[in-house]
């Protein structure tokens, strides 16, 4: 059997932010959003990346897509390093490399309409003849579920999920290998998460997409994943298939998270509820040895002296003490 190499490679991956203090603004630390973060995201599969606010997984969808700048590590996305690349390096890489943001308003002119938002890429990348931009520009709606008469209004005067809408349809204009999904439902009614959630999937199918899909709740990462990967305080602490992490999460933290989900499907809840203690330590001075150690029920002597390494292949845990 022939394993194809990944599309996107993550090795030892460290985005920090200097603390600055004084009239010089000297660096006096760093806040570590991302300390040290290996993975690989392979051709034609969604890797879920879940963990409460503020544990650096948006920072890794930034930092994937270079809009932070790496401190130490690689990224290779076909097995190009765009690590330390230039703006003008990554412009024929950004096609193929796209993001998605939870308010996708942010990023929409608000003084264009949608026609010329969506006609700009073609017209920027020069991917089309000028003749054939209307005609993309349509099949772009259609494909995201807008009706084409829409295309002469404003970002206003669409509600969240149509925005999300022409989010997408900007992503997928450049027809890209890879999308970060940052959030892209956090934001909906529960009633439209779902519609999102179903164009995602539909998307991905027709047009072989290979997502990352970043989320703080289980449920949205559990419906979409094929892998996942949980997050604490800037480490990977679990990740593998999502049938197995729900019947059988290792990591306490994962089972935590897993038993805030109200599962549906009973045998796919956690047999065991426990309880998290405590308060997120700050990434800026993350505790000594396992950094989930100050909140774990099982916690040990060992978990305060040393750090756990994330092992274990397929289903990997950080801990010295899985849970069986
Ligand atoms: Fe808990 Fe120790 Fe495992 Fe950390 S290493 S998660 S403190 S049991």
């Amino acid at each position: 059997m022939t394993i194809n190499p990944p599309l996107l490679q993550i090795d030892r991956l460290k985005t920090y932010y200097p603390i600055r203090k004084g009239i010089v603004s000297r660096t006096v630390g760093y806040v570590k959003a991302v300390d040290d973060i290996s993975l690989n995201i392979y051709e034609g599969e969604t890797v879920g990346l879940v963990g409460e606010s503020g544990c650096g997984k948006s920072t890794i969808g930034r930092s994937i897509v270079r809009l932070e700048n790496p401190f130490e590590g690689r990224i290779l996305f076909q097995n190009k390093d765009i690590t330390h690349s230039t703006q003008k390096e990554l412009k024929p890489i950004r096609t193929k490399l796209q993001i998605i943001f939870q308010d996708p308003y942010s990023s929409l002119n608000p003084r264009k309409r949608i026609n010329d938002i969506l006609a700009e890429p073609f017209i920027a990348h020069r991917l089309v003849q000028r003749n054939e931009v209307q005609g993309k520009v349509d099949r772009l709606l259609d494909m995201v579920g807008l009706p084409r008469a829409y295309k002469n209004r404003y970002p206003h005067e669409f509600s969240g999920g149509q925005r999300q809408r022409i989010g997408i349809a900007r992503a997928i204009s450049f027809e890209p290998k890879l999308i970060v999904c940052d959030e892209p439902v956090s934001a909906l009614d529960v009633s439209i998460q779902a519609q999102i959630l179903n164009l995602l999937a539909d998307l991905q199918k027709e047009l072989n997409l290979t997502y990352l899909f970043i989320a703080h709740g289980i449920g949205a990462v559990k419906y979409i994943s094929t892998r996942i990967a949980v997050m604490y305080l800037g480490k990977i602490v679990e990740i593998g298939d999502k049938e197995e992490l729900f019947k059988l999460p290792k990591h306490p933290y994962t089972q935590i998270l897993l038993g805030a989900y109200p599962a549906p499907d009973p045998t796919l809840r956690s047999s065991k509820r426990i309880i998290i203690q405590g308060d997120v330590p700050s990434p800026a001075n993350p505790p000594q040895g396992c950094r989930f150690h100050t909140r774990c029920p099982y916690v040990q002597e060992r978990c305060r002296q040393e750090e756990p390494p994330l092992t274990g292949g397929g289903h990997g845990v950080a801990c010295h003490f899985p849970i069986n």
